[in-house]
Parts: C-alpha cells; structure tokens; sequence
C-alpha cells in the first residue's frame, strides 16, 4: 500500500499530514499526487469524500515551497463552483502548508474587493476563487494571470451545473499556454470532455470509484407522499418532515435536510424554526457572513439542522451528519448520491430518508435505476392523508379561519397551523413550540381519526354545510344549529 512518504512531498507537508492524522494517502491522492509533482496535468474523476482536495493541495503547496510571488501576479489559482467550496480549499491549504510559509487570497462574492485588492497587491502564492469574481478583479485591472504556474479547476460538472463553462474557458485563455492544469469532476459529461479535450495536455487520468453505490454504512429509506389535495400538499409535506425527524428520536443528532429549490429552502426552514426546531438555511442568495455563519454552526454542533439546495451543500466537508432527509427527490439522479454521502462516512452509521411525490417519481425512478438498489419504501408515519381528505368526509380539525382567502408566498408558518394537529403524532415534541402554532384542536393521534364526527367541534354539528366543502366558518355553522334547534 502507498505510503505518504512514497509521495515525494515536501517534509514540512508530511509533517501537516501527520499532524492531521492521515495514515495513508486515499486512492485519488495515490493516483493523483506522483504526476502532480512531475510537473503533468492531472484529470482527477472523483468526488467530494474521496480525499480528492489533498490531492491537488498537497503537491501544490509542495511545488510553491520554492519560490515567490511578485505583487498582482499569483502564482496558482484554484476555481472552485461555490463560495463555500473555495473557503473549504482555503482551510486545506492552511491546514497542510501551515509549516510552509505561503500566502493566499481567497476571491468570493460577498466580501469587498478592498481587502481582496490589498492581499493580491502584495502578491499571492496561492489564489482561490470562482468564476465569476476572479473575473470582476480582472476586468478591474487589478489581476495579473500571466504568471499562474499552476490552475486547479475543482467540481468542474458543477461548474458546469451552474453555467460557468464560458468563465472557465475564458480563464483558461488568460493564463499562460504553458502552465499545468490539475482538473477535477465527479462525472464526464460531453462538455466536460471536450473542456479537457481543449485544455489538457496529455493529462495523467486517474478516476477512482464512481460512488454510484451509496455506502454501505448509510440506511436508506423512502415515503411514497400524497397530499390530501394541492394546496394543502406542501404543508402536509412539511408536517410529514417533521414527522420524521421526529420519529429518529436522539439518534438523530444533527441532519442536512435538502430541498430541490432555493424557495422551498427557505420555506422549509423558516416552518422548522416556528415548530421549535433548530434549523436554518443556506442556499447561495444569502449573503456570505450569513452562509459563513451557519455553516460554522452547523460544524460545532450548535445548529442541529441544516437546510439546503445541492448547490450550497456541494462539496461541504460535516464530518458527522447522523440523518440526511430529502425532502424533494433531487432531478439529477448522482445528486441523490452527493447528498446521502454526507452521512456514514469514513465507517460511521448513517441514515438517509426521503420524501417522494407522485410528480417525482420519475426521478426517483433514476435514483434507483443508478445506484442499482431499490430503497425501501416506509409508511408515512402521519398516515396517508390523501384517505382521510375526501370532500364528504366531515371534518372537525380544521382551522377556523376560511381558507378561501389566497394564499400569500412567505406565510409558510401559517399555513402549517393546518398541519398543526398532526403534531400530536410526534414520537417526540419539539423543545420549545411557539404558542401560535399550537395545534388548534386535539386530533390526537391516527387512531383517533374514526372518531372525528362523533364528539367535539362546532357545537356538535360535524354536518357539511352545502357549496363550502368542509371550511364552514363556525358562525355560519352556529346558525344552522341554531335554527335547527328552534
Ligand atoms: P474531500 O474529498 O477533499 O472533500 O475530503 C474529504 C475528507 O477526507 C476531509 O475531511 C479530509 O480532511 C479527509 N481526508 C483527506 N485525505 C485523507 C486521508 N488521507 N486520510 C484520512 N482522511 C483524509
């Protein structure tokens, strides 16, 4: 087996390793690391997980030990797809140069071009941005990319996911024709190909295991969900959410929650927050010390759940997530494999449950189609609402309030209240529920649904009121009584 010290990297970046506890290099770093060091272009399949950013940083900081940056003129550049990406690169290199004395910029959205301006001024050896922001520098006068020795293009399918394709060949085109491409993705896609088609020179491939088999270590499980009706579904989803993280008890300890829209992020966490959870959001419309924030939270252990888009989750290092919940099935069948990935890694248990709607089945179709298994399916631990919503079955548990009034796009919590009864039905109640989203009558639990019609409720009548389905507000309903006893 090879060895860190069959590396050839420089001993003060052995001495890093070794103080991060690595014992052996992972496959991608083997593989990747030699030709790096020879001076090759490297085309690096892997993805998040396998070790994959050690094995551009460690040569790089390696190669960069000699030498030094002239001011504007960096002498390496990482692109990563996402902010948080390049901050996490950016934590690499201090972790494994910090006994080499190198400089880097970090170049992100959301923070000011100032202090940026003034690191760059005094010449770094390492620059790590995206796309986009690299090129507001450039375009600004204020970057020089002719002096760049070494580029790392890292998650270039998410690069690709997200339209960077025409910055990165454009970037490319602005450092010098003889300098040495390390290039990573997860997948091959045509456009990727033909990329390392254009920008490679005779690279040294190196894939390692497509991780299109979710680990062992990760329990997997579905709920085929239905809501009773439209617009009633997204908070039943919400309340089935809940019912879930609920029923993992203490076992689940912390839990990225993904949801397919940055709108449903926001949505999503926002009602979480109203039941009492701890909970929030990142998704990339919030700004960076926010995002930053959070993150950190989430890392030690002060946030329990995080939730997220893929993008803003893409490539982030947690190294103990106990449950991931999908709460949309991701339309890129690999995602599904991204996100289950950041639970049982490195050997630790891990579970990993999503919610199904009938408009993703076919997605959820792909799922399994690609990781060649099928997830097996659980019973909503709610009960199907879909039985339970029929218009002529009288209802008692609804909210006062007429729900004919349209609904408004940020009163998600609001419109849980509907789903509110549901929550006598957690294994586990929130720590501290809001007073307002208390359920408003006690449904109890499933097995109190045979007797809804029969006690409680608007004085008695559980009759539907012709014409208003089973919303009735209750002084129409009085009035009915009313006359019926007179
Ligand atoms: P990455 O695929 O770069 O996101 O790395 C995933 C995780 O593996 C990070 O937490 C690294 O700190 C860790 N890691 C990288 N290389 C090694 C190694 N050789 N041994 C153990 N852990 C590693």
């Amino acid at each position: 087996m090879t060895k860190f010290t069959d590396l050839n990297l420089d001993k003060k970046v052995l001495k890093a390793i070794e103080e991060a506890g690595y014992e052996t290099p992972t496959p991608i770093q083997a593989g990747a690391i030699p030709p790096a060091l020879e001076g090759r272009d490297v085309l690096g399949i892997a993805q998040t997980g396998t070790g994959k950013t050690a094995s551009f940083t460690l040569p790089m900081i390696t190669m960069l030990a000699r030498g030094r940056a002239r001011a504007r003129m960096p002498r390496s550049l990482v692109l990563c797809p996402t902010r948080e990406l390049a901050a996490q690169v950016a934590e690499n290199f201090d972790t494994y140069a910090k006994n080499v004395k190198l400089t880097k910029a970090l170049l992100i959205g959301g923070v000011s071009f100032k202090e940026q301006d003034t690191l760059i001024d005094k010449g770094v050896d390492v620059l790590i941005a995206t796309p986009g922001r690299l090129l507001d520098h450039f375009e600004r006068g204020k970057l020089i990319l002719s002096d760049v020795k070494v580029m790392v293009v890292d998650e270039a399918d998410r690069m690709l996911d997200m339209g960077f394709i025409p910055d990165i060949e454009r970037i490319f085109g602005l450092t010098p024709f003889t300098r040495q491409t390390l290039f990573f993705s997860a997948t091959m896609a045509p456009e990727i190909e033909r990329i390392t088609n254009t920008f490679l020179s005779n690279p040294a491939r190196i894939e390692v295991a497509r991780q299109a088999t979710a680990s062992e270590t990760i329990e997997q499980a579905v709920v085929m969900f239905k809501g009773s009706r439209r617009e009633k579904a997204d908070s039943e989803k919400r309340a089935l959410l809940r019912a879930l993280i609920d029923g993992e008890g203490e076992a689940c300890t912390n839990a990225i929650i993904f949801c397919n829209r940055k709108m449903d992020v926001d949505v999503v966490a926002k009602s979480l927050k109203k039941y009492g959870y701890d909970a929030a959001a990142i998704h990339g419309d919030l700004d960076q010390s926010q995002r930053t924030r959070t993150l950190d939270d989430f890392r030690n252990g002060k946030l329990r759940l995080l939730v997220a888009s893929d993008v803003a989750a893409r490539g982030l290092d947690v190294p103990a997530v106990s449950h991931v919940f999908n709460f949309d099935v991701p339309s890129h069948a690999e995602d599904y494999v991204h996100r289950i990935g950041r639970t049982g890694r490195a050997g630790r248990s891990g579970k990993a449950m999503m919610i199904c709607n009938p408009r993703d089945e076919k997605y959820f179709d792909a799922v399994e189609k690609l990781i060649q298994k099928e997830i097996p399916r659980i019973e909503n631990p709610l009960g199907t609402p879909a039985a339970e919503a029929r218009d002529d079955t009288p209802r008692e548990d609804k909210p006062k309030r007429s729900r004919s009034r349209s609904r408004k796009k940020d009163d998600a919590p609001a419109q849980e209240q509907a789903a509110a009864p549901q929550e006598a039905a957690k294994p586990v109640a929130p720590a501290a529920e809001p007073q307002a989203e208390k359920p408003r009558r006690d449904r109890g639990d499933r097995g109190d649904r045979g007797n809804r019609g029969g006690k409680g409720g608007r004085g008695g009548d559980d009759r539907q009121i012709v014409g208003m389905g089973d919303d009735a507000p209750a002084f129409i309903r009085l009035s009915f009584a009313e006359r019926r006893a007179g």
